[in-house]
């Protein structure tokens, strides 16, 4: 069984404690580890070698010198791609088959994207008029935040561990990562490959252990982290906020959405159907961009709905090494506990149930797995916990409108302000509607095509700022100006 440690100034240490935990594997419910779980001692080791590290080599180095080495770390993470697969569907039961296209090259990619965008980058200047005619020149530059604390959610756990380490440590600062207690595995990893790409003791440190009273609360807790990058639940944004409000320390919040889908009566049926499949069922749902309500045009409504249950029903449940599967288990048991609380809500609620509603039949080998059946409903009020709550599973409700203006204000009538997906072949409409819904991401006619140099993130209550591209900068850096009396 593996031994989970920390990994603190560049060695794997338990802790002192003792204290562990299980990690399980969510495709049959068995025990793949121990995780050692950080108390405050550790949390305090992992800040102190950040700070140190920052004061040391890493915050000499020039740009140039770091983007070499976080290119050495993507080609690390490449060589040993199948190690990092393996633990990533081990850690979430998702199918090799999606991680292998998505979770590990995006782990990759997000050390080169943002090392070289460093290079390239520019700061503003300005020259001034003065009374005395002499003038004055103004420039910016930028330096490191200083450490930054990273809490990381357990749906793709390297890839988004990744979009936050791979621009921090570009912009020169150091990190303390606090991975999901779901999902430690390949934060581990990624220090083995630090270590090899010749990244300084103490600029990657992992912390592992729970969210509240545990080393996410220890870390958010800690006055020496000078600010907070996090990805996970609204609610447990608000308490990092309030946390990092002592000390007056800036946050990067990507929380929860309850997106939209809004497909249009003059769309191309295939694409749209192809699409909120993805949307609604990749990853079993546990994607914060995906889409779980869909509203669709009257006129084309019986087809769509028939059309995406059928698309529902060829999904391959399995496990992660099946080859054929598209279709893995949700994340924990605790997890499908809440999505199946939902199920038996959307019938309470009056739902027609368009297919799935419960837990498939699976062999005895993977009976212990978080298996749930991918769900369409209908018939919905629109003040149904199912159609305002983010459920997390892979689920949606299917509901009809009439007009352009009713799918808009459907569209934003919660308080969550993620993404959102349209489906139209008008391009005018297209451009009308999207500039109309209250959301950080809106894609036509496509949904999860992401290119690292937009900004991403989400408005209302899916979050605050904005990373990828020069918005990381913003978030990594502090932006000082330079003002020079001539
Ligand atoms: P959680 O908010 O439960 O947890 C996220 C991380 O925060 C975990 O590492 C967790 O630790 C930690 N944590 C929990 N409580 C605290 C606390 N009090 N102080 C410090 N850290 C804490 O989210 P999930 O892991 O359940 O992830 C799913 C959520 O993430 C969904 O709401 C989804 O929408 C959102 N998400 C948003 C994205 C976006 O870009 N906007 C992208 C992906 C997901 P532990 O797990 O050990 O409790």
């Amino acid at each position: 069984m593996k031994e989970i440690k920390h990994y603190i100034n560049g060695e794997f240490v338990g802790s002192a404690s003792g204290r562990t935990f299980e990690d399980i594997n969510p495709a049959n419910g068995q025990v793949i580890g121990r995780v050692h779980e950080a108390g405050r001692a550790e949390v305090d080791a992992a800040v102190k070698a950040a700070r140190a590290a920052l004061k040391g080599p890493w915050g000499k180095m020039t740009v140039v010198e770091r983007a070499e080495i976080l290119h050495r770390v993507a080609d690390g993470i490449t060589a040993r791609f199948d190690e990092f697969l393996e633990a990533e569907c081990l850690d979430t039961g998702k199918p090799k088959s999606l991680a292998s296209h998505i979770d590990i090259p995006r782990g990759a990619a997000n050390f080169k994207v943002f090392a070289d965008l460093l290079k390239n980058v520019a700061n503003e200047a300005f020259e001034m008029a003065t009374p005395d005619g002499a003038g004055a020149l103004n420039y910016g530059v930028r330096r490191p935040k200083g450490v930054i604390g990273v809490i990381s959610p357990w749906n793709l756990p390297l890839l988004l561990m990744t979009w936050k380490v791979g621009p921090a440590l570009a912009c020169g600062n150091c990190v303390v990562v606090k991975p999901s207690e779901e999902t430690p595995l390949t934060a581990n990893l990624l220090g083995e490959v630090m270590q090899a790409a010749g990244v300084p003791a103490g600029v990657y440190n992992v912390v592992h252990g729970f969210g509240g009273d545990s080393a996410g609360a220890f870390l958010t807790e800690h006055a020496d982290v000078d600010a907070y990058t996090f990805t996970g639940e609204t609610g447990t944004g608000e308490t990092i906020m309030r946390a990092a409000a002592k000390g007056v320390r800036q946050v990067s919040l990507e929380l929860g959405g309850k997106n939209a889908g809004i497909v249009f009566a003059d769309c191309d049926m295939d694409k749209a159907i192809e699409g909120t499949l993805r949307s609604a069922f990749a990853n079993c749902g546990q994607v914060c961009l995906g889409t779980e309500r869909v509203y669709v045009e009257r006129p084309i409504f019986d087809e769509f709905v028939a059309r995406l249950k059928a698309g529902a029903e060829n999904l391959v449940i399995g496990p992660p090494d099946d080859a054929s599967s598209n279709f893995g288990p949700l994340v924990s048991l605790k997890h499908r506990e809440k999505v199946l609380s939902y199920y038996q809500q959307a019938l309470d609620d009056g739902a027609s149930v368009i297919t799935g509603g419960g837990v498939p039949d699976m062999p005895a080998h993977l009976a212990g797995g978080a298996w749930v059946q991918p769900t369409i409903w209908t018939g919905l009020a629109d003040d149904s916990a199912v159609v305002t709550e983010e459920i997390f599973g892979p689920c949606c409700h299917i509901r009809p409108f009439d007009s352009e203006e009713e799918a808009i204000e459907l569209a934003n009538s919660l308080p969550y302000g993620l993404a959102s997906a349209i489906w139209t072949e008008n391009s005018s409409r297209a451009h009308r509607v999207a500039g109309q819904i209250e959301a950080g991401i809106v894609w036509v006619n496509s949904w999860f095509l992401r290119d690292l140099r937009t900004a991403f993130g989400g408005s209302k209550q899916s979050g605050i700022g904005r990373e990828g591209g020069v918005h990381s900068l913003e978030f990594y850096t502090e932006l000082k100006n330079v003002c020079i009396k001539l």
